[in-house]
């Protein structure tokens, strides 16, 4: 029990329990074993972290820009060196492989320092609407920006605050509940380098902190990530009090087109790497529909399974371990029934489909990566996100139709485009309704370029300088300049 994490919530630069003193238990989802807990914050928590925020925001936005960015590169390079702490408890706390988790810790110091740079970038206009006025516009923080975040990337999406503070807001974020023990770590650090209040930390479920965040009077701006169901239920429950500013990047269910003249070991090998088996599917971008043509339909299919057959898993704080557990029983349990879903539904299972044998598979939220074959368009693995190690592998004849099968869902977040027809590429690409899309790629993200969703996967767009400017309100001046 040695390595018990016992949680605290950052408040006004305070580690702090909840004031009802009630603690939400996180569990190893390799083991089943509890191995640390957090405060369970309620609406009197939010309220306290949101008051601090706006007392510190006022003079954190009075900082020069130059001075902002020291102080979260000086910040980032203590996240970088508290790297190996946060890795290992990480690992503990989502069941991720170490490997990938170490390039999260990565991502969001290059994030950090990315913003860091921007700054001043951060640039009004000037105006010549008229001879008489000056007119001019300024872009000018919202105050207090409320941050939820979902179990999937638990410390990339808590750390990387760089945004919101760089265009002189202050900041309340919400871990997810299924995976909140490095936010604990990630409190101390803050509390160690940035000014008391301007990042605050509330651990919480939905219901206990999240609605209260959202509903709170003071927050303006909402920055969710998170699940398509919740997205909606925060933009309801954000309309029901005030007009507010909400960023929503949501879940996909994205498709890879691989068109006729693609090499089938290439695309096999994308096709397998972008489902991101070795998170269990648990990211959003996962490439979890492979739409094929005919011609290359039994190829490639089998290659893929080949190689999906040949993942092994095991502890996923060993680096050779091709895949983890899953993160939770949730996740677990929303995998199996669309197993069950998938197979009432008439496709065939191909891979996986169930738990990996060996004793140390008994405990834990395992399951092995799982291909459908002969998915179709009614069926509802083609079109629901699972959010799980899932594939389906879809049979097409005609490039309209792929085109019209990768477009067939409400969602719209990334897409993969394979083939060496340039033609082809820039019309697939033009075509396809995503907010991120690879030609001959898959999963990597650039920072600078902007991520996120069309359709129901979201609104807005991170990672990018435009998530700078989202954090920002428009302000035009006008000043007469000629005589009255
Ligand atoms: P989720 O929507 O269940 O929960 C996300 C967060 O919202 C959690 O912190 C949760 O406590 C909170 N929450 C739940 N109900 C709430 C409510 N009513 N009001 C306010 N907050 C509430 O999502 P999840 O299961 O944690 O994450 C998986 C989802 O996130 C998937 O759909 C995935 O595609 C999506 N995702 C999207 C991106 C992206 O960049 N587009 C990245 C990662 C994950």
């Amino acid at each position: 029990m040695s390595d018990f994490i016992d949680g605290r919530m950052l408040i006004g630069g305070k580690l702090v329990e909840s004031r009802s003193g009630s603690w939400l238990e996180s569990v190893n989802p390799a083991t089943e074993e509890v191995i640390g807990r957090v405060p369970a914050a309620g609406p009197d928590d939010v309220a306290d972290a949101v008051e601090a925020a706006r007392v510190a925001q006022v003079d954190w936005a009075k900082l020069a820009m130059g001075e902002r960015a020291s102080l979260l590169r000086a910040y980032a390079q203590r996240l970088q060196q508290e790297g190996d702490r946060i890795l290992d408890l990480e690992v503990r706390d989502t069941g991720n492989s170490i490997t990938k988790l170490r390039h999260d810790i990565g991502a969001a110091v290059r994030g950090i320092e990315y913003f860091a740079g921007l700054g001043t970038q951060i640039k009004g206009e000037t105006i010549p609407a008229s001879a008489d006025f000056l007119h001019y516009s300024v872009r000018q923080p919202y105050g207090v920006v409320g941050r939820i975040v979902p179990f999937n990337h638990p410390i990339l999406f808590a750390a990387k605050f760089a945004a919101p503070l760089m265009a002189g807001n202050s900041i309340v974020i919400k871990p997810s509940e299924q995976s909140p023990l490095t936010s604990t770590l990630l409190g101390e650090i803050v509390q160690e380098m940035l000014p008391a209040g301007v990042v605050n930390i509330v651990t919480g479920d939905g219901p206990g902190a999240g609605v209260p965040l959202v509903k709170h009077p003071l927050v303006k701006r909402i920055s969710f990530i998170g699940s398509v169901p919740t997205g909606l239920a925060i933009q309801r429950a954000a309309a029901e009090v005030a007009v507010k500013h909400v960023s929503l990047e949501l879940g996909g269910k994205n498709p890879m087109l691989v068109f006729p003249d693609a090499d089938p070991d290439e695309v096999a090998a994308a096709a397998v790497a972008g489902m991101n088996f070795d998170w269990l599917g648990q990211s959003c971008g996962s490439m979890s529909r492979i739409l094929l043509p005919d011609e290359l339909y039994d190829t490639i299919l089998e290659k893929i399974v080949a190689k999906v057959e040949a993942i092994v898993q095991g502890d996923p704080l060993d680096p050779a371990s091709g895949a983890g557990p899953m993160n939770s029983a949730r996740q677990l349990e929303k995998t199996l029934h669309y197993i069950k879903v998938a197979q009432e539904d008439g496709a065939r299972l191909v891979a996986g489909g169930k738990r990996p044998e060996g004793a140390q598979f008994e405990r834990g939220y395992w399951i092995r990566p799982t291909v459908f074959a002969d998915v179709t368009p009614d069926m509802r693995i083609f079109r629901e996100e699972v959010f799980g190690p899932i594939m389906s592998v879809v049979r097409y004849s005609t490039i309209d139709e792929a085109i019209a099968l990768a477009n067939d869902v409400e969602y719209g977040l990334t897409a993969a485009v394979w083939t060496n027809d340039l033609n082809l590429a820039m019309r697939a690409s033009a075509e396809v309704q995503a907010g991120y899309v690879w030609v001959n790629g898959v999963s990597r993200h650039f920072l600078g370029t902007g991520f996120g969703g069309y359709k129901n996967s979201g609104i807005g767009r991170e990672e990018g300088f435009d998530e700078l400017l989202s954090y920002t309100e428009i302000k035009t001046v006008h000043v007469r300049t000629g005589r009255r």
